[in-house]
């Protein structure tokens, strides 16, 4: 039978407890046990797709094609456990169910309220598609005192009821300051926080306390005694060198062991943390390292191309060398400015992205790195403008574009007008912008002897997709004449889903998105080959 554990919020918001939950469930899971990870977001939204990046960082996306919080891609990096649409949801979504089944008369005339109807929901999810795992480590997005989180704490109250004291586990992070004024570290904002999940009915049975140094005997002493919580289940957490560290620092800290202890089990075997300690060393210690650039429109936003930062620094960790993110505003980007920016660039990097504005800087440096030789790699709409950027220079058609971007080109890339998902026909639609994109897993087949059969070792492959258009494959013979070869294709040879361009040192555009299948532990072989083309380059 699973045990749940629930990882709440205080004091303030980006404390790391998706990071916290990632890690735990790495150590539970090297020591033996199954676990799976899900997360719970307050918002409206009825999932993060249409939301800006500027928002919400970066839409993380399953092999079952599901969009959701991007905690759900630290989840699956630390774990290697791939989440699934059943991982996320949102109170837009609980919502959107009760009030359907209200309208289909599903309630039987009762009056529908938060507690039962949405606190049920809740519950419900909590416990759907949970098989023979041993954990269950469920995320509260948001901070407790929330109004919007109110719902979902009342949830995981009854839960632990209804379920079982011993088989539930509370688990609350919060942040204790360092006043620098006084030289003192401020238990206070904790205890109000943990006072405050109390008054709605959760005591945590064990608090994580993040801070910026250690904190001692005396004031974890002062936080067991004022929250109620027994010493040894009062972890401290203190800023680690890389988020590698994070799973060593918490099996230092006796996360595990702790949780273990709650649930009256044994390791089942030695939690393995040599992989983390030889990628931290690599990390911290590698004096070699490769300027790429990556020109999108959400540069500036740290999470925004999270996933993709990962990669490529998993790219780097393939290679021994450190990756320097170059991030280039494409907004702004003027043809003249292009040579100078790029000029200590090793590798460039045009990542996914929707809309008109930045384009033609991107277009612009796209042909600068096809002329240079610059290796380059095209994510998704990266792709997209490499194929424009050679049908209007290269094959002169000098209106192509897109037609997501102009309604009157000559459209290189289309909207998908059909495509088949398991025999079903979808029809694609710019209308409904919620779930109507060629989502999750995806198969390609692989072009014998080409750079990508090489770089994958594999003549079949199968990556995420998050899009709406497509390559036009009905020019595919006078893209090859000029020396760019289709060298991926979807399994029924109707979508392209690989470019790679002849006579260049590493030129490749690829239709999914490869950063969300990439692993610290092991590093995507697309990042790594890249990386090693740009470290080789000049
Ligand atoms: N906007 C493009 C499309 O919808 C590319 C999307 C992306 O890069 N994820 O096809």
């Amino acid at each position: 039978m699973a045990r749940y554990i629930f990882v709440t919020g205080g004091v303030v918001s980006s404390l790391g407890k998706g990071l916290s939950s990632a890690s735990l469930a790495y150590l539970l899971k090297s020591q033996g046990y199954k676990v799976r990870l899900r997360k719970m977001d307050p918002y409206l939204n009825v999932d993060p797709g249409t939301m800006s990046p500027f928002q919400h960082g970066e839409v993380f996306v399953t092999d079952d094609g599901a969009e959701t919080d991007l905690d759900l891609g630290h989840y699956e990096r630390f774990t290697n456990i791939s989440s699934k649409q059943s991982d996320n949801i949102t109170t837009g979504r609980i919502y959107s169910d009760v009030i359907k089944k209200e309208r289909k008369g599903g309630y039987l005339g009762k009056t529908v309220q938060v507690i039962p109807h949405i606190t049920n929901r809740i519950k419900e999810f909590i416990k759907k598609d949970i098989t023979n795992e041993d954990f269950v480590i469920c995320e509260i997005g948001g901070t407790v005192g929330d109004i919007e989180s109110l719902p979902f704490v009342e949830a995981i109250r009854q839960f632990s009821n209804e379920y079982g004291k011993s088989k539930t586990l509370f688990i609350h992070l919060t942040f204790v300051p360092f006043l620098k004024s006084s030289d003192e570290i401020k238990t206070k904002p904790t205890q109000h926080s943990v006072k405050e999940l109390r008054s709605i009915g959760v005591q945590p049975d064990i608090i994580i306390c993040r801070s910026q140094q250690s904190i001692p005997l005396d004031q974890r002493k002062k936080i067991s005694l004022f929250c109620n919580v027994p010493i040894e289940n009062v972890i401290e957490t203190v800023d680690v060198r890389t988020i590698y560290e994070a799973p060593i620092s918490f099996y230092n800290q006796k996360l595990d062991k702790q949780v273990l202890k709650f649930f009256k089990l044994k390791p089942k075997k030695r939690a393995n943390l040599s992989p983390w300690k030889k990628i931290t060393k690599i990390v911290l210690n590698t004096k070699k390292s490769v300027n790429i650039a990556i020109i999108g429109k959400y540069v500036n936003l740290k999470d925004a191309y999270k996933s993709l930062d990962e990669a490529l620094v998993h790219g780097g960790i393939a290679n021994n060398v450190k990756v320097n993110l170059i991030r280039i505003e494409s907004d702004n980007l003027k043809n003249n400015e292009i040579k100078t920016k790029l000029k200590n660039v090793s590798g460039l990097l045009i990542p996914g992205g929707f809309g008109k504005r930045g384009t033609e800087g991107k277009i612009a440096a796209i042909k600068y790195a096809r002329e240079k030789k610059i290796p380059f790699l095209g994510i998704c709409f990266g792709m997209q403008m490499a194929i424009v950027e050679f049908a209007r220079n290269k094959l002169k058609i000098k209106n192509a574009g897109s037609s997501e971007l102009d309604k009157k080109c000559y459209p290189v890339i289309g909207l998908i007008n059909e495509w088949d998902k398991n025999g079903k026909i979808i029809k694609g639609t710019d209308k409904n912008l919620g779930g109507t994109m060629r989502l999750g897993l995806y198969e390609a087949k692989l072009r014998n002897n080409s750079a990508i059969n090489k770089i994958y070792n594999s003549r079949n492959i199968k990556e995420r997709h998050r899009h709406r258009y497509e390559v036009n494959n009905s020019l595919k013979g006078e893209f090859e004449n000029k020396g760019l070869i289709f060298s991926g294709m979807s399994p029924d040879n109707k979508l392209p889903e690989i470019i790679e361009l002849k006579n260049h040192p590493w030129f490749i555009g690829v239709q999914f998105h490869p950063e969300f299948r990439s692993r610290p532990l092991s590093p995507h072989p697309l990042f790594s080959s890249f990386i090693k083309a740009s470290k080789n380059h000049k």
